[in-house]
């Protein structure tokens, strides 16, 4: 079979079901793709064909002893933020090439409880920080629409290996947009969940009061299927919902788009720098819901102003906080025939970290430091309350909110924005995570030079069910979904 990789989810678990294809043929039919095809695209930073084989003939061993699960033997690719016992754990950054994980990430280990197959590690921004995936120390990966053009980040490699069909599915991390721009930006289907609602464990921490893993995948059901593996509680992470979980599949049609009333903020549509394409899109996509029967009303979210300054304070100074463990002392990279301790520190972290992630660090440890503490950071933390408190408003009288995902489509490779510039355009994501709610990226069309716009869906706390319903409706009834790039149409 030649074309596996244009499959649903649910098309391969009933594939493996009724014995059309072993999960090993499924297998080594990725490989072959990413062997081929990603080296234009430049999606994995590590490919682990032989554990996958491993895997795939364990998956292959349950399913014949009757002892199979619905995605049993299902390919996926993991962000490299995600920790896996015995293969290299980058998060896109020098400091941490060769760094072997003890542990795998809880969200890992549900995945091999699931019995999904490991097909490699995806690139990312470093340490999860930025909009491109271009401040990886592997280098940039390339956007299957266009591959003179960034894939979005930080999760850019998951959405990249996606697009091109190089995985059926991937995991992703939103601390600020990286599942949501990234999806946007490569034309797929992302799931930022409610903070609490998967796992932290096991997850290189960026800014810990606003990551969030969730899945990515081509369509709302695909997502479903990840979001039923990635989601529930954990003892090993505090922060997480003691929460009964939804069936994310069962409930794919739970929620109808008639009569869903559609907040539309004023603020987000007259913000500068929003493309016209992207405007007309997501109108057209709203125009959509509309004729399937939502109700679409006009609301004020008066903190819009605020959403970059309160995040790019917020999130440097717990990332300062959580990269101070990054010393060269017990892992990762160390310099060079160090002269004493402090030498040691400076100089590992000098040369380990890039100029993003040590911008990041700077500007944290500057909010926190004494003096400036309350000026900023108990500032901004005053600030992240009354954003929650407009969304919470707006709950009273909408039902989920929309938005752009981004105010452009993907940028050109080494388009060189100024950090403000990049910043910037993480306008509609940020709020999202400083709230703690769930929101979702789905494909609504492309611009004139043929790249993807996303919609973006904001859902009040725990939604997850609702928002990835209303966008399954949507997919039935469009199909933007399903464009594939050219490159993905390319057989290995
Ligand atoms: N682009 C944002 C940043 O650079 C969000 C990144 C993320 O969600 N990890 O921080």
């Amino acid at each position: 079979m030649t074309d596996l990789h244009r499959l649903s989810v649910r098309e391969i678990a009933e594939g493996l079901a009724q014995g059309k294809f072993s999960s090993r043929e499924l297998t080594e039919h990725y490989l072959k793709r990413i062997a081929k095809i990603d080296a234009h695209v430049q999606s994995y930073v590590t490919v682990t064909a032989e554990q996958a084989f491993v895997q795939a003939d364990a998956a292959d061993a349950l399913r014949k002893a009757g002892n199979a699960t619905f995605l049993t033997g299902i390919p996926i690719a993991h962000k490299d933020i995600f920790c896996t016992q015995g293969i290299k754990t980058t998060a896109g950054s020098k400091i941490l090439d060769n760094f072997i994980s003890p542990y795998d990430a809880t969200v890992v280990t549900k995945g091999k409880d699931a019995g999904l197959v490991t097909l490699g590690k995806v690139n990312m921004d470093e340490f999860a920080m930025g909009s491109t995936s271009e401040s990886s120390y592997f280098g940039a990966t390339k956007n299957p629409w266009a591959l003179d053009h960034v894939p979005g980040g930080s999760s850019g490699g998951s959405a990249a290996a996606v697009a091109a069909d190089l995985a059926p599915f991937a995991t992703g991390t939103d601390t600020g947009g990286s599942i949501r721009q990234p999806a946007s930006f490569c034309g797929l289907t992302g799931l930022k969940p409610t903070y609490g609602r998967v796992s932290r464990f096991g997850m290189i921490a960026y800014a810990s009061s606003l990551d969030q893993g969730g899945p990515m995948a081509r369509s709302a059901e695909d997502c479903a299927y990840l979001m039923n593996v990635m989601a529930g509680h954990d003892a090993k992470d505090s922060t997480s919902m003691e929460k009964d979980v939804d069936d994310y599949v069962a409930n794919l049609n739970g929620t109808s788009v008639k009569g869903l009333r559609i907040g539309i903020p004023k603020q987000y549509f007259n913000v500068q720098g929003l493309d016209a394409e992207v405007k007309a899109r997501v109108e057209e996509s709203l125009k959509k819901l509309e004729e399937m029967g939502a109700v679409l009303v006009e609301i004020d979210l008066n903190m819009t102003d605020a959403y970059v300054p309160t995040y790019y304070l917020i999130a440097p100074a717990e990332a300062s906080s959580n990269l101070q463990r990054f010393d060269g002392v017990r892992y990762g990279y160390r310099c060079e025939n160090p002269v004493d301790l402090m030498d040691l520190y400076k100089r590992s972290r000098s040369e380990g970290f890039g100029k993003e992630v040590q911008r990041r660090i700077l500007i944290g440890t500057y909010a926190l430091s004494a003096g400036y503490y309350d000026a900023y950071y108990v500032k901004a933390q005053k600030v992240r309350r009354l954003i929650q408190q407009d969304f919470l408003k707006a709950f009273e009288s909408v039902d989920v909110i929309a938005a752009p995902s981004a105010p452009t489509t993907a940028y050109k490779i080494g388009a060189n924005l100024s950090p403000t510039e990049m910043y910037l355009g993480d306008i509609y994501t940020l709020a999202v995570n400083l709230a703690g709610l769930p929101a979702i990226n789905a494909p609504v069309g492309f611009d004139k030079e043929n790249l993807p716009v996303g919609l973006q869906l904001i859902g009040n706390y725990w939604s997850e069910s609702q928002l990835l319903s209303v966008v399954h409706q949507y997919q039935q009834a469009t199909d933007w979904h399903s464009k594939r790039a050219a490159i993905a149409e390319e057989n290995a």
